[in-house]
């Protein structure tokens, strides 16, 4: 039996950040499912940061974790498009861009045409640019937080899938793969599995929904280098696009259908509704999908993380429901994960931002 301070469940950026913070306070042995950490929702991502989503706490979080993700991003405007009938939500975002301080500025259609010349102007009446939007390596944010842990003495064990967890007097005892692992503090951070995890445990399920979402890759216009293409999304319900190395272009309809936790493939629909949507809006011509994906972002019924000790099993933490924005806020919601595992005071950056404890709390779903 392998014993240590803190065993964390989930080799996403979730457990990987919060594990690397608790190396600081003792031994961490992050137990992963598959054969590598970020196999799930945290290798399936777009790796963008930006205001554009979430309410205030998941924008807070954002602000909070912009200094932070600098280091394994590059800044990468987000052009925010509106149709004619689109005005009220671009003043909305307008408004939260103004509140956080956001180095933006409002545009016209023809403006945000200068910047991504493919956009239709019947898809664009108005827009809004982010100057301070970044480009995140995600990989490269995941890896420095196994050289963290690994530097600790502390580590990721791949290929441990969980298939038990006992409580006992001294913690929990977890059974990966014909191992045992002992730990008084066990962490919660199995994404879309989270609730199955905590069955596992005997603990109150919290009811995170996985939801689907679906990815195309394909070739940008010949002769046309979109390296400089802004990160574009639609206000409302839409698509959004934005450029990949080699040449290749990404878009998503932002499709987001629930999904039971699983491997998650992209369906054909969900591949034609996002060409289709880019087609409609751009002049950009999609002969051949190169290449798509899905991945599953995971919500608590309210759409907020959920972080801190279950109210029936002390000792349980809940890491989760980091819905679409699981990087944009891992800076500042692993500082909150590690507060709230060690029983340390609420970040003092994190209060001053408005944000507090029971925002985050499982309690909140009697969990
Ligand atoms: C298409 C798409 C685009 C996105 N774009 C962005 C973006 O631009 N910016 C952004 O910030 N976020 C984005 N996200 C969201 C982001 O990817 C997620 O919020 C984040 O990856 C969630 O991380 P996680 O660690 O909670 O989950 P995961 O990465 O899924 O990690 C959970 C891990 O737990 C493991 N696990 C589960 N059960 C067990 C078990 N029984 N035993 C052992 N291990 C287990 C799994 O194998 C998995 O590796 C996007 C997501 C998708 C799908």
């Amino acid at each position: 039996m392998e014993q240590c301070d803190f065993l964390v469940i989930g080799g996403g950026i979730a457990g990987l950040s919060c594990a690397a913070r608790l190396a600081a306070h003792g031994r961490v042995v992050v137990l992963e499912g598959e054969s590598a950490p970020g196999y799930h929702a945290s290798g399936r991502s777009v790796a963008v940061a930006h205001f554009g989503l979430g309410e205030r706490v998941v924008r807070t979080l954002t602000a909070l974790s912009l200094p932070a993700l600098a280091e394994h991003g590059t800044r990468h405007p987000a052009l925010h498009i509106a149709s004619s009938a689109q005005g009220a939500a671009l003043d909305a975002l307008e408004d939260t861009h103004r509140q956080f301080g956001c180095d933006y500025a409002r545009l016209s259609g023809d403006e945000a045409r200068a910047l991504l010349p493919v956009l239709k102007s019947d898809a664009c009446g108005a827009a809004l640019i982010d100057h301070g939007a970044l480009k995140l390596d995600t990989n490269a944010m995941l890896q420095a937080h196994v050289a963290t842990l690994r530097a600790a003495g502390s580590g990721v064990v791949s290929g441990a899938r969980v298939s038990a967890i006992a409580r006992e007097s001294a913690g929990w005892q977890v059974k990966a793969s014909g191992e045992t692992y002992a730990a008084p503090l066990l962490i919660n951070a199995a994404g879309a599995w989270a609730d199955e995890i905590a069955r596992l445990a005997g603990v109150t399920p919290i009811g995170i929904e996985p939801r689907r979402r679906t990815v195309i890759a394909f070739a940008a216009p010949e002769g046309e280098d979109v390296r400089a293409w802004p990160f574009t999304k639609t206000v409302g319900e839409g698509f959004y696009l934005l450029p990949e190395g080699g040449g290749q272009l990404l878009a998503s309809a932002m499709d987001q259908t629930p999904s039971a936790p699983c491997d998650a493939a992209p369906e054909e629909l969900d591949i034609a509704i996002a060409a289709d949507r880019v087609e409609q809006a751009t002049t950009l011509p999609i002969r051949r999908i190169a290449h798509s994906w899905a991945g599953l972002r995971s919500f608590a019924p309210d759409e907020l993380p959920v972080i801190g000790h279950a109210s029936s099993a002390p000792g349980f933490v809940w890491v989760a429901g980091q819905g679409g924005a699981g990087f944009q806020t891992a800076p500042a919601l692993s500082r909150i994960a590690e507060s709230a595992v060690l029983g340390l005071p609420f970040p003092a950056d994190c209060a001053a931002a408005g944000l507090a404890p029971a925002q985050f709390a499982p309690a909140r779903f009697g969990a």
